[in-house]
């Protein structure tokens, strides 16, 4: 029985969809010279299911699998393609060190079999194309800084993994403005169909509602926020992610001044112990918090 539902997209593509522990969309393409898979879920056991499934579709093309990011629920299947080609932003091997200790620990019920850390095999700093394909990989940063996209040309489908969420995207990174201009980029492929890593097929309006809640978010940070919340914050889920990502962001930055200020010396350790016990506060708080501890 396999844990995923598969679902047509496009001429040649399609989404595994996994609804357990919570929802996750895998994105595959099934080109004409090779099959790609395009993250790989919470382990090797449904990793490898998705890849049986991908290969019996599409019989003896070569794998490149690609990694839209480091989060964990992206990546821990990596282990399942030992040997593969794996395609991700040139920033995704250090972000994968730097999260796994704390997701394995935070997040480590949710794996899927035995995982190991396997980091991509070959990265991109803007964009790389698998021209024979018609494939399209880009970095769209801002949910996190190595974020990527990935464009199917040939039937205009677009995977954008985390970078477009429903009601409001998670914002792991420093910049929202940075964000809204890779949304930017995606909208200016002109995709036919747009698809999203938790959401699967999204509809194209979600592209300018994020955009206006990164707008708002980084207002927001500057203290410019309006009064009240704007529709897209309608919903407790939504008011419980932006103020998430208020935090988040607020985090990101100290993190960036505290690696400027201590070089080699910074702690990770350190840091995230710290930021976890700072998390709840407001994030005024938290800059001042940091600004005392470690003396930036
Ligand atoms: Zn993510």
């Amino acid at each position: 029985m396999p844990s995923f539902e598969f679902e047509s997209v496009g001429t040649r593509c399609g989404l595994a969809a996994f609804a357990k522990p919570f929802p996750i969309c895998l994105f595959l393409v099934f080109g004409e010279n090779r099959t790609y898979i395009v993250d790989t879920h919470l382990g090797p056991e449904t990793a490898s299911r998705v890849r049986d499934f991908a290969q019996a579709r599409n019989p003896g093309k070569p794998l490149v699998v690609v990694n839209t990011h480091a989060h964990w629920d992206h990546v821990w299947g990596n282990c399942a393609f030992i040997g593969e080609t794996i395609v991700a932003h040139e920033r995704c091997p250090a972000l994968m060190r730097t999260w796994w200790r704390r997701s394995t620990a935070e997040y480590g019920d949710s794996r899927r079999g035995d995982i190991v850390m396997t980091p991509p095999t070959l990265v991109f700093s803007d964009r790389l194309a698998f021209l024979d394909d018609g494939v399209e990989l880009f970095h769209t940063p801002g949910h996190t800084e190595d974020s990527i996209s990935v464009f199917s040309r040939p039937d205009s489908v677009m995977f954008t993994g985390d970078a477009l969420e429903r009601p409001i995207p998670s914002v792991d990174s420093v910049s929202p403005d940075v964000f809204a201009d890779s949304l930017a980029r995606i909208a200016s492929y002109g995709a036919d169909i747009l698809t999203a890593g938790h959401d699967g097929v999204v509809p194209a309006g979600l592209l300018a509602h994020n955009t206006a809640y990164l707008r708002f978010l980084e207002a927001d940070l500057e203290g410019k926020n309006p009064a009240e919340y704007p529709a897209f914050l309608s919903s407790d889920h939504a008011i419980e992610k932006h103020e998430v990502n208020r935090r988040m962001v607020t985090i990101n930055r100290m993190e960036s001044r505290e690696r400027e200020k201590l070089g080699a010396a910074f702690d990770l350790q350190r840091h995230q112990v710290f930021a976890s016990e700072v998390f709840e506060m407001e994030p005024a708080e938290i800059r001042a918090a940091f600004e005392t501890a470690f003396g930036l």
